[in-house]
């Protein structure tokens, strides 16, 4: 007996997914991003089931020190670096990567007393403007940190604001604003997260590093045939536990939200906030009930939410309901609740358990 809500996590999605990352890739290496518990999906598994991956990206050292323990071996690259220069002994001994994105933590790093040198990446603020040094900055610091006994080699990378929308100019103006900063060094770079990865061809060198596609989930706003091979690695699902048939003009859930405008049969899932689906879905928000589309309707409660199966004779206490992967993009369900797959995925909480499938 229990409690039917579960995050089932598909790993031949994963590595499929991950097979589709590597083959856009081409000659690029991949560096494959787990941060935040792998978006959701259990980050030792996840890198477990990438074991073919080159390196891993997270946020910070604990959730890298998390993943050695758990027996990873791999470069793990830390997508913030350090927050204070006490983990930069700690970054070596455990062979992790540092991004340096500061003038304070370049300074940091050259007066760190180390054992063996890091390699670093170096960060470049392209127009994003929220981490990196400045164009100008940036060639200073790499020449500082060439010289550093402390340094092996140094990747530049930088990150774009807008990769998702397909016909964006301001990808082109921070690519531009990128490779001024350059200055023609023929370096190792690193520009790719999953939306460039997957749309745009001339900027996968050297390093990619995809995130929510290796999860099956695309993050373009507009659909592209590439993105429609990804397999969604994440099915949220529970069970009906109660159902009951409601007159015209009954309510249902907290706040009586909802009214129904016709007789209807109202079904009880088991699955609310605090599993991480949204308090703020709204009455439409797709589900599948035995497979079959149908609706959220009134309040998201804590523990449960309630679902119109009116439509659905097969619909029984024990039927499963989906609330987002196998046959439910992730993405149609963040549309319809005015945010994006990123926030839904990572939102699921712990005490959801996560049932992975071979
Ligand atoms: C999270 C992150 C990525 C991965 O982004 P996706 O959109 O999930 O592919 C890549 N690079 C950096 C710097 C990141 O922080």
């Amino acid at each position: 007996m229990a409690r039917p809500a579960q995050a089932r996590i598909d790993l031949a999605a994963l590595r499929q997914n991950y097979q589709l990352a590597t083959t856009l890739a081409g000659s690029a290496h991949t560096v494959a991003v787990v941060k935040a518990d792998a978006y959701g999906h259990g980050a030792a598994q996840v890198a477990g089931c990438l074991a073919a991956a080159k390196a891993f990206a997270v946020a910070c050292i604990e959730e890298a020190l998390a993943l050695r323990a758990q027996g990873v071996s791999q470069p793990i690259l830390l997508l913030e670096g350090f927050f204070s220069a006490d983990e930069i002994p700690l970054i070596a001994e455990q062979g992790f990567w540092t991004v340096i994105h500061s003038p304070e933590q370049a300074e940091q790093l050259a007066c760190a007393s180390l054992t063996k040198p890091l390699p670093v990446w170096l960060k470049v603020d392209s127009g994003m403007h929220r981490l990196g040094l400045a164009p100008a900055q940036a060639i200073n610091v790499y020449q500082q940190l060439r010289a550093s006994a402390r340094v092996s080699n140094v990747v530049w990378m930088t990150h774009m604001a807008c990769a998702d929308e397909l016909d964006c100019a301001y990808t082109a103006q921070q690519v531009a604003c990128f490779q001024a900063a350059l200055q023609n060094m023929s370096v190792p770079v690193s520009l790719a997260n999953s939306a460039i990865l997957l749309a745009w061809p001339q900027l996968r060198n050297d390093w990619v590093r995809p995130g929510l596609m290796l999860y099956g989930v695309s993050p373009l706003l507009t659909p592209l045939p590439k993105a429609a091979a990804l397999q969604p690695a994440m099915t949220l699902r529970s069970a009906i536990i109660a159902l009951r048939t409601i007159a015209e003009g009954e309510a249902v859930g907290y706040g009586a939200a909802f009214i129904a405008d016709r007789p209807m049969r109202v079904a009880t899932v088991a699955l609310g906030y605090a599993d991480g689906y949204p308090r703020h879905a709204p009455t439409g928000t797709p589900v599948l009930v035995n497979g079959q589309h149908s609706r959220l309707i009134g309040r998201v409660s804590m523990d449960m939410c309630c679902v119109d199966v009116t439509d659905i004779d097969t619909a029984a206490i024990g039927s499963e309901v989906i609330f987002w992967g196998q046959g439910l993009p992730v993405e149609e369900v963040a549309r319809h609740c005015q945010t994006i797959p990123y926030t839904l995925l990572t939102g699921v909480t712990q005490r959801v358990p996560r049932i992975y499938l071979p």
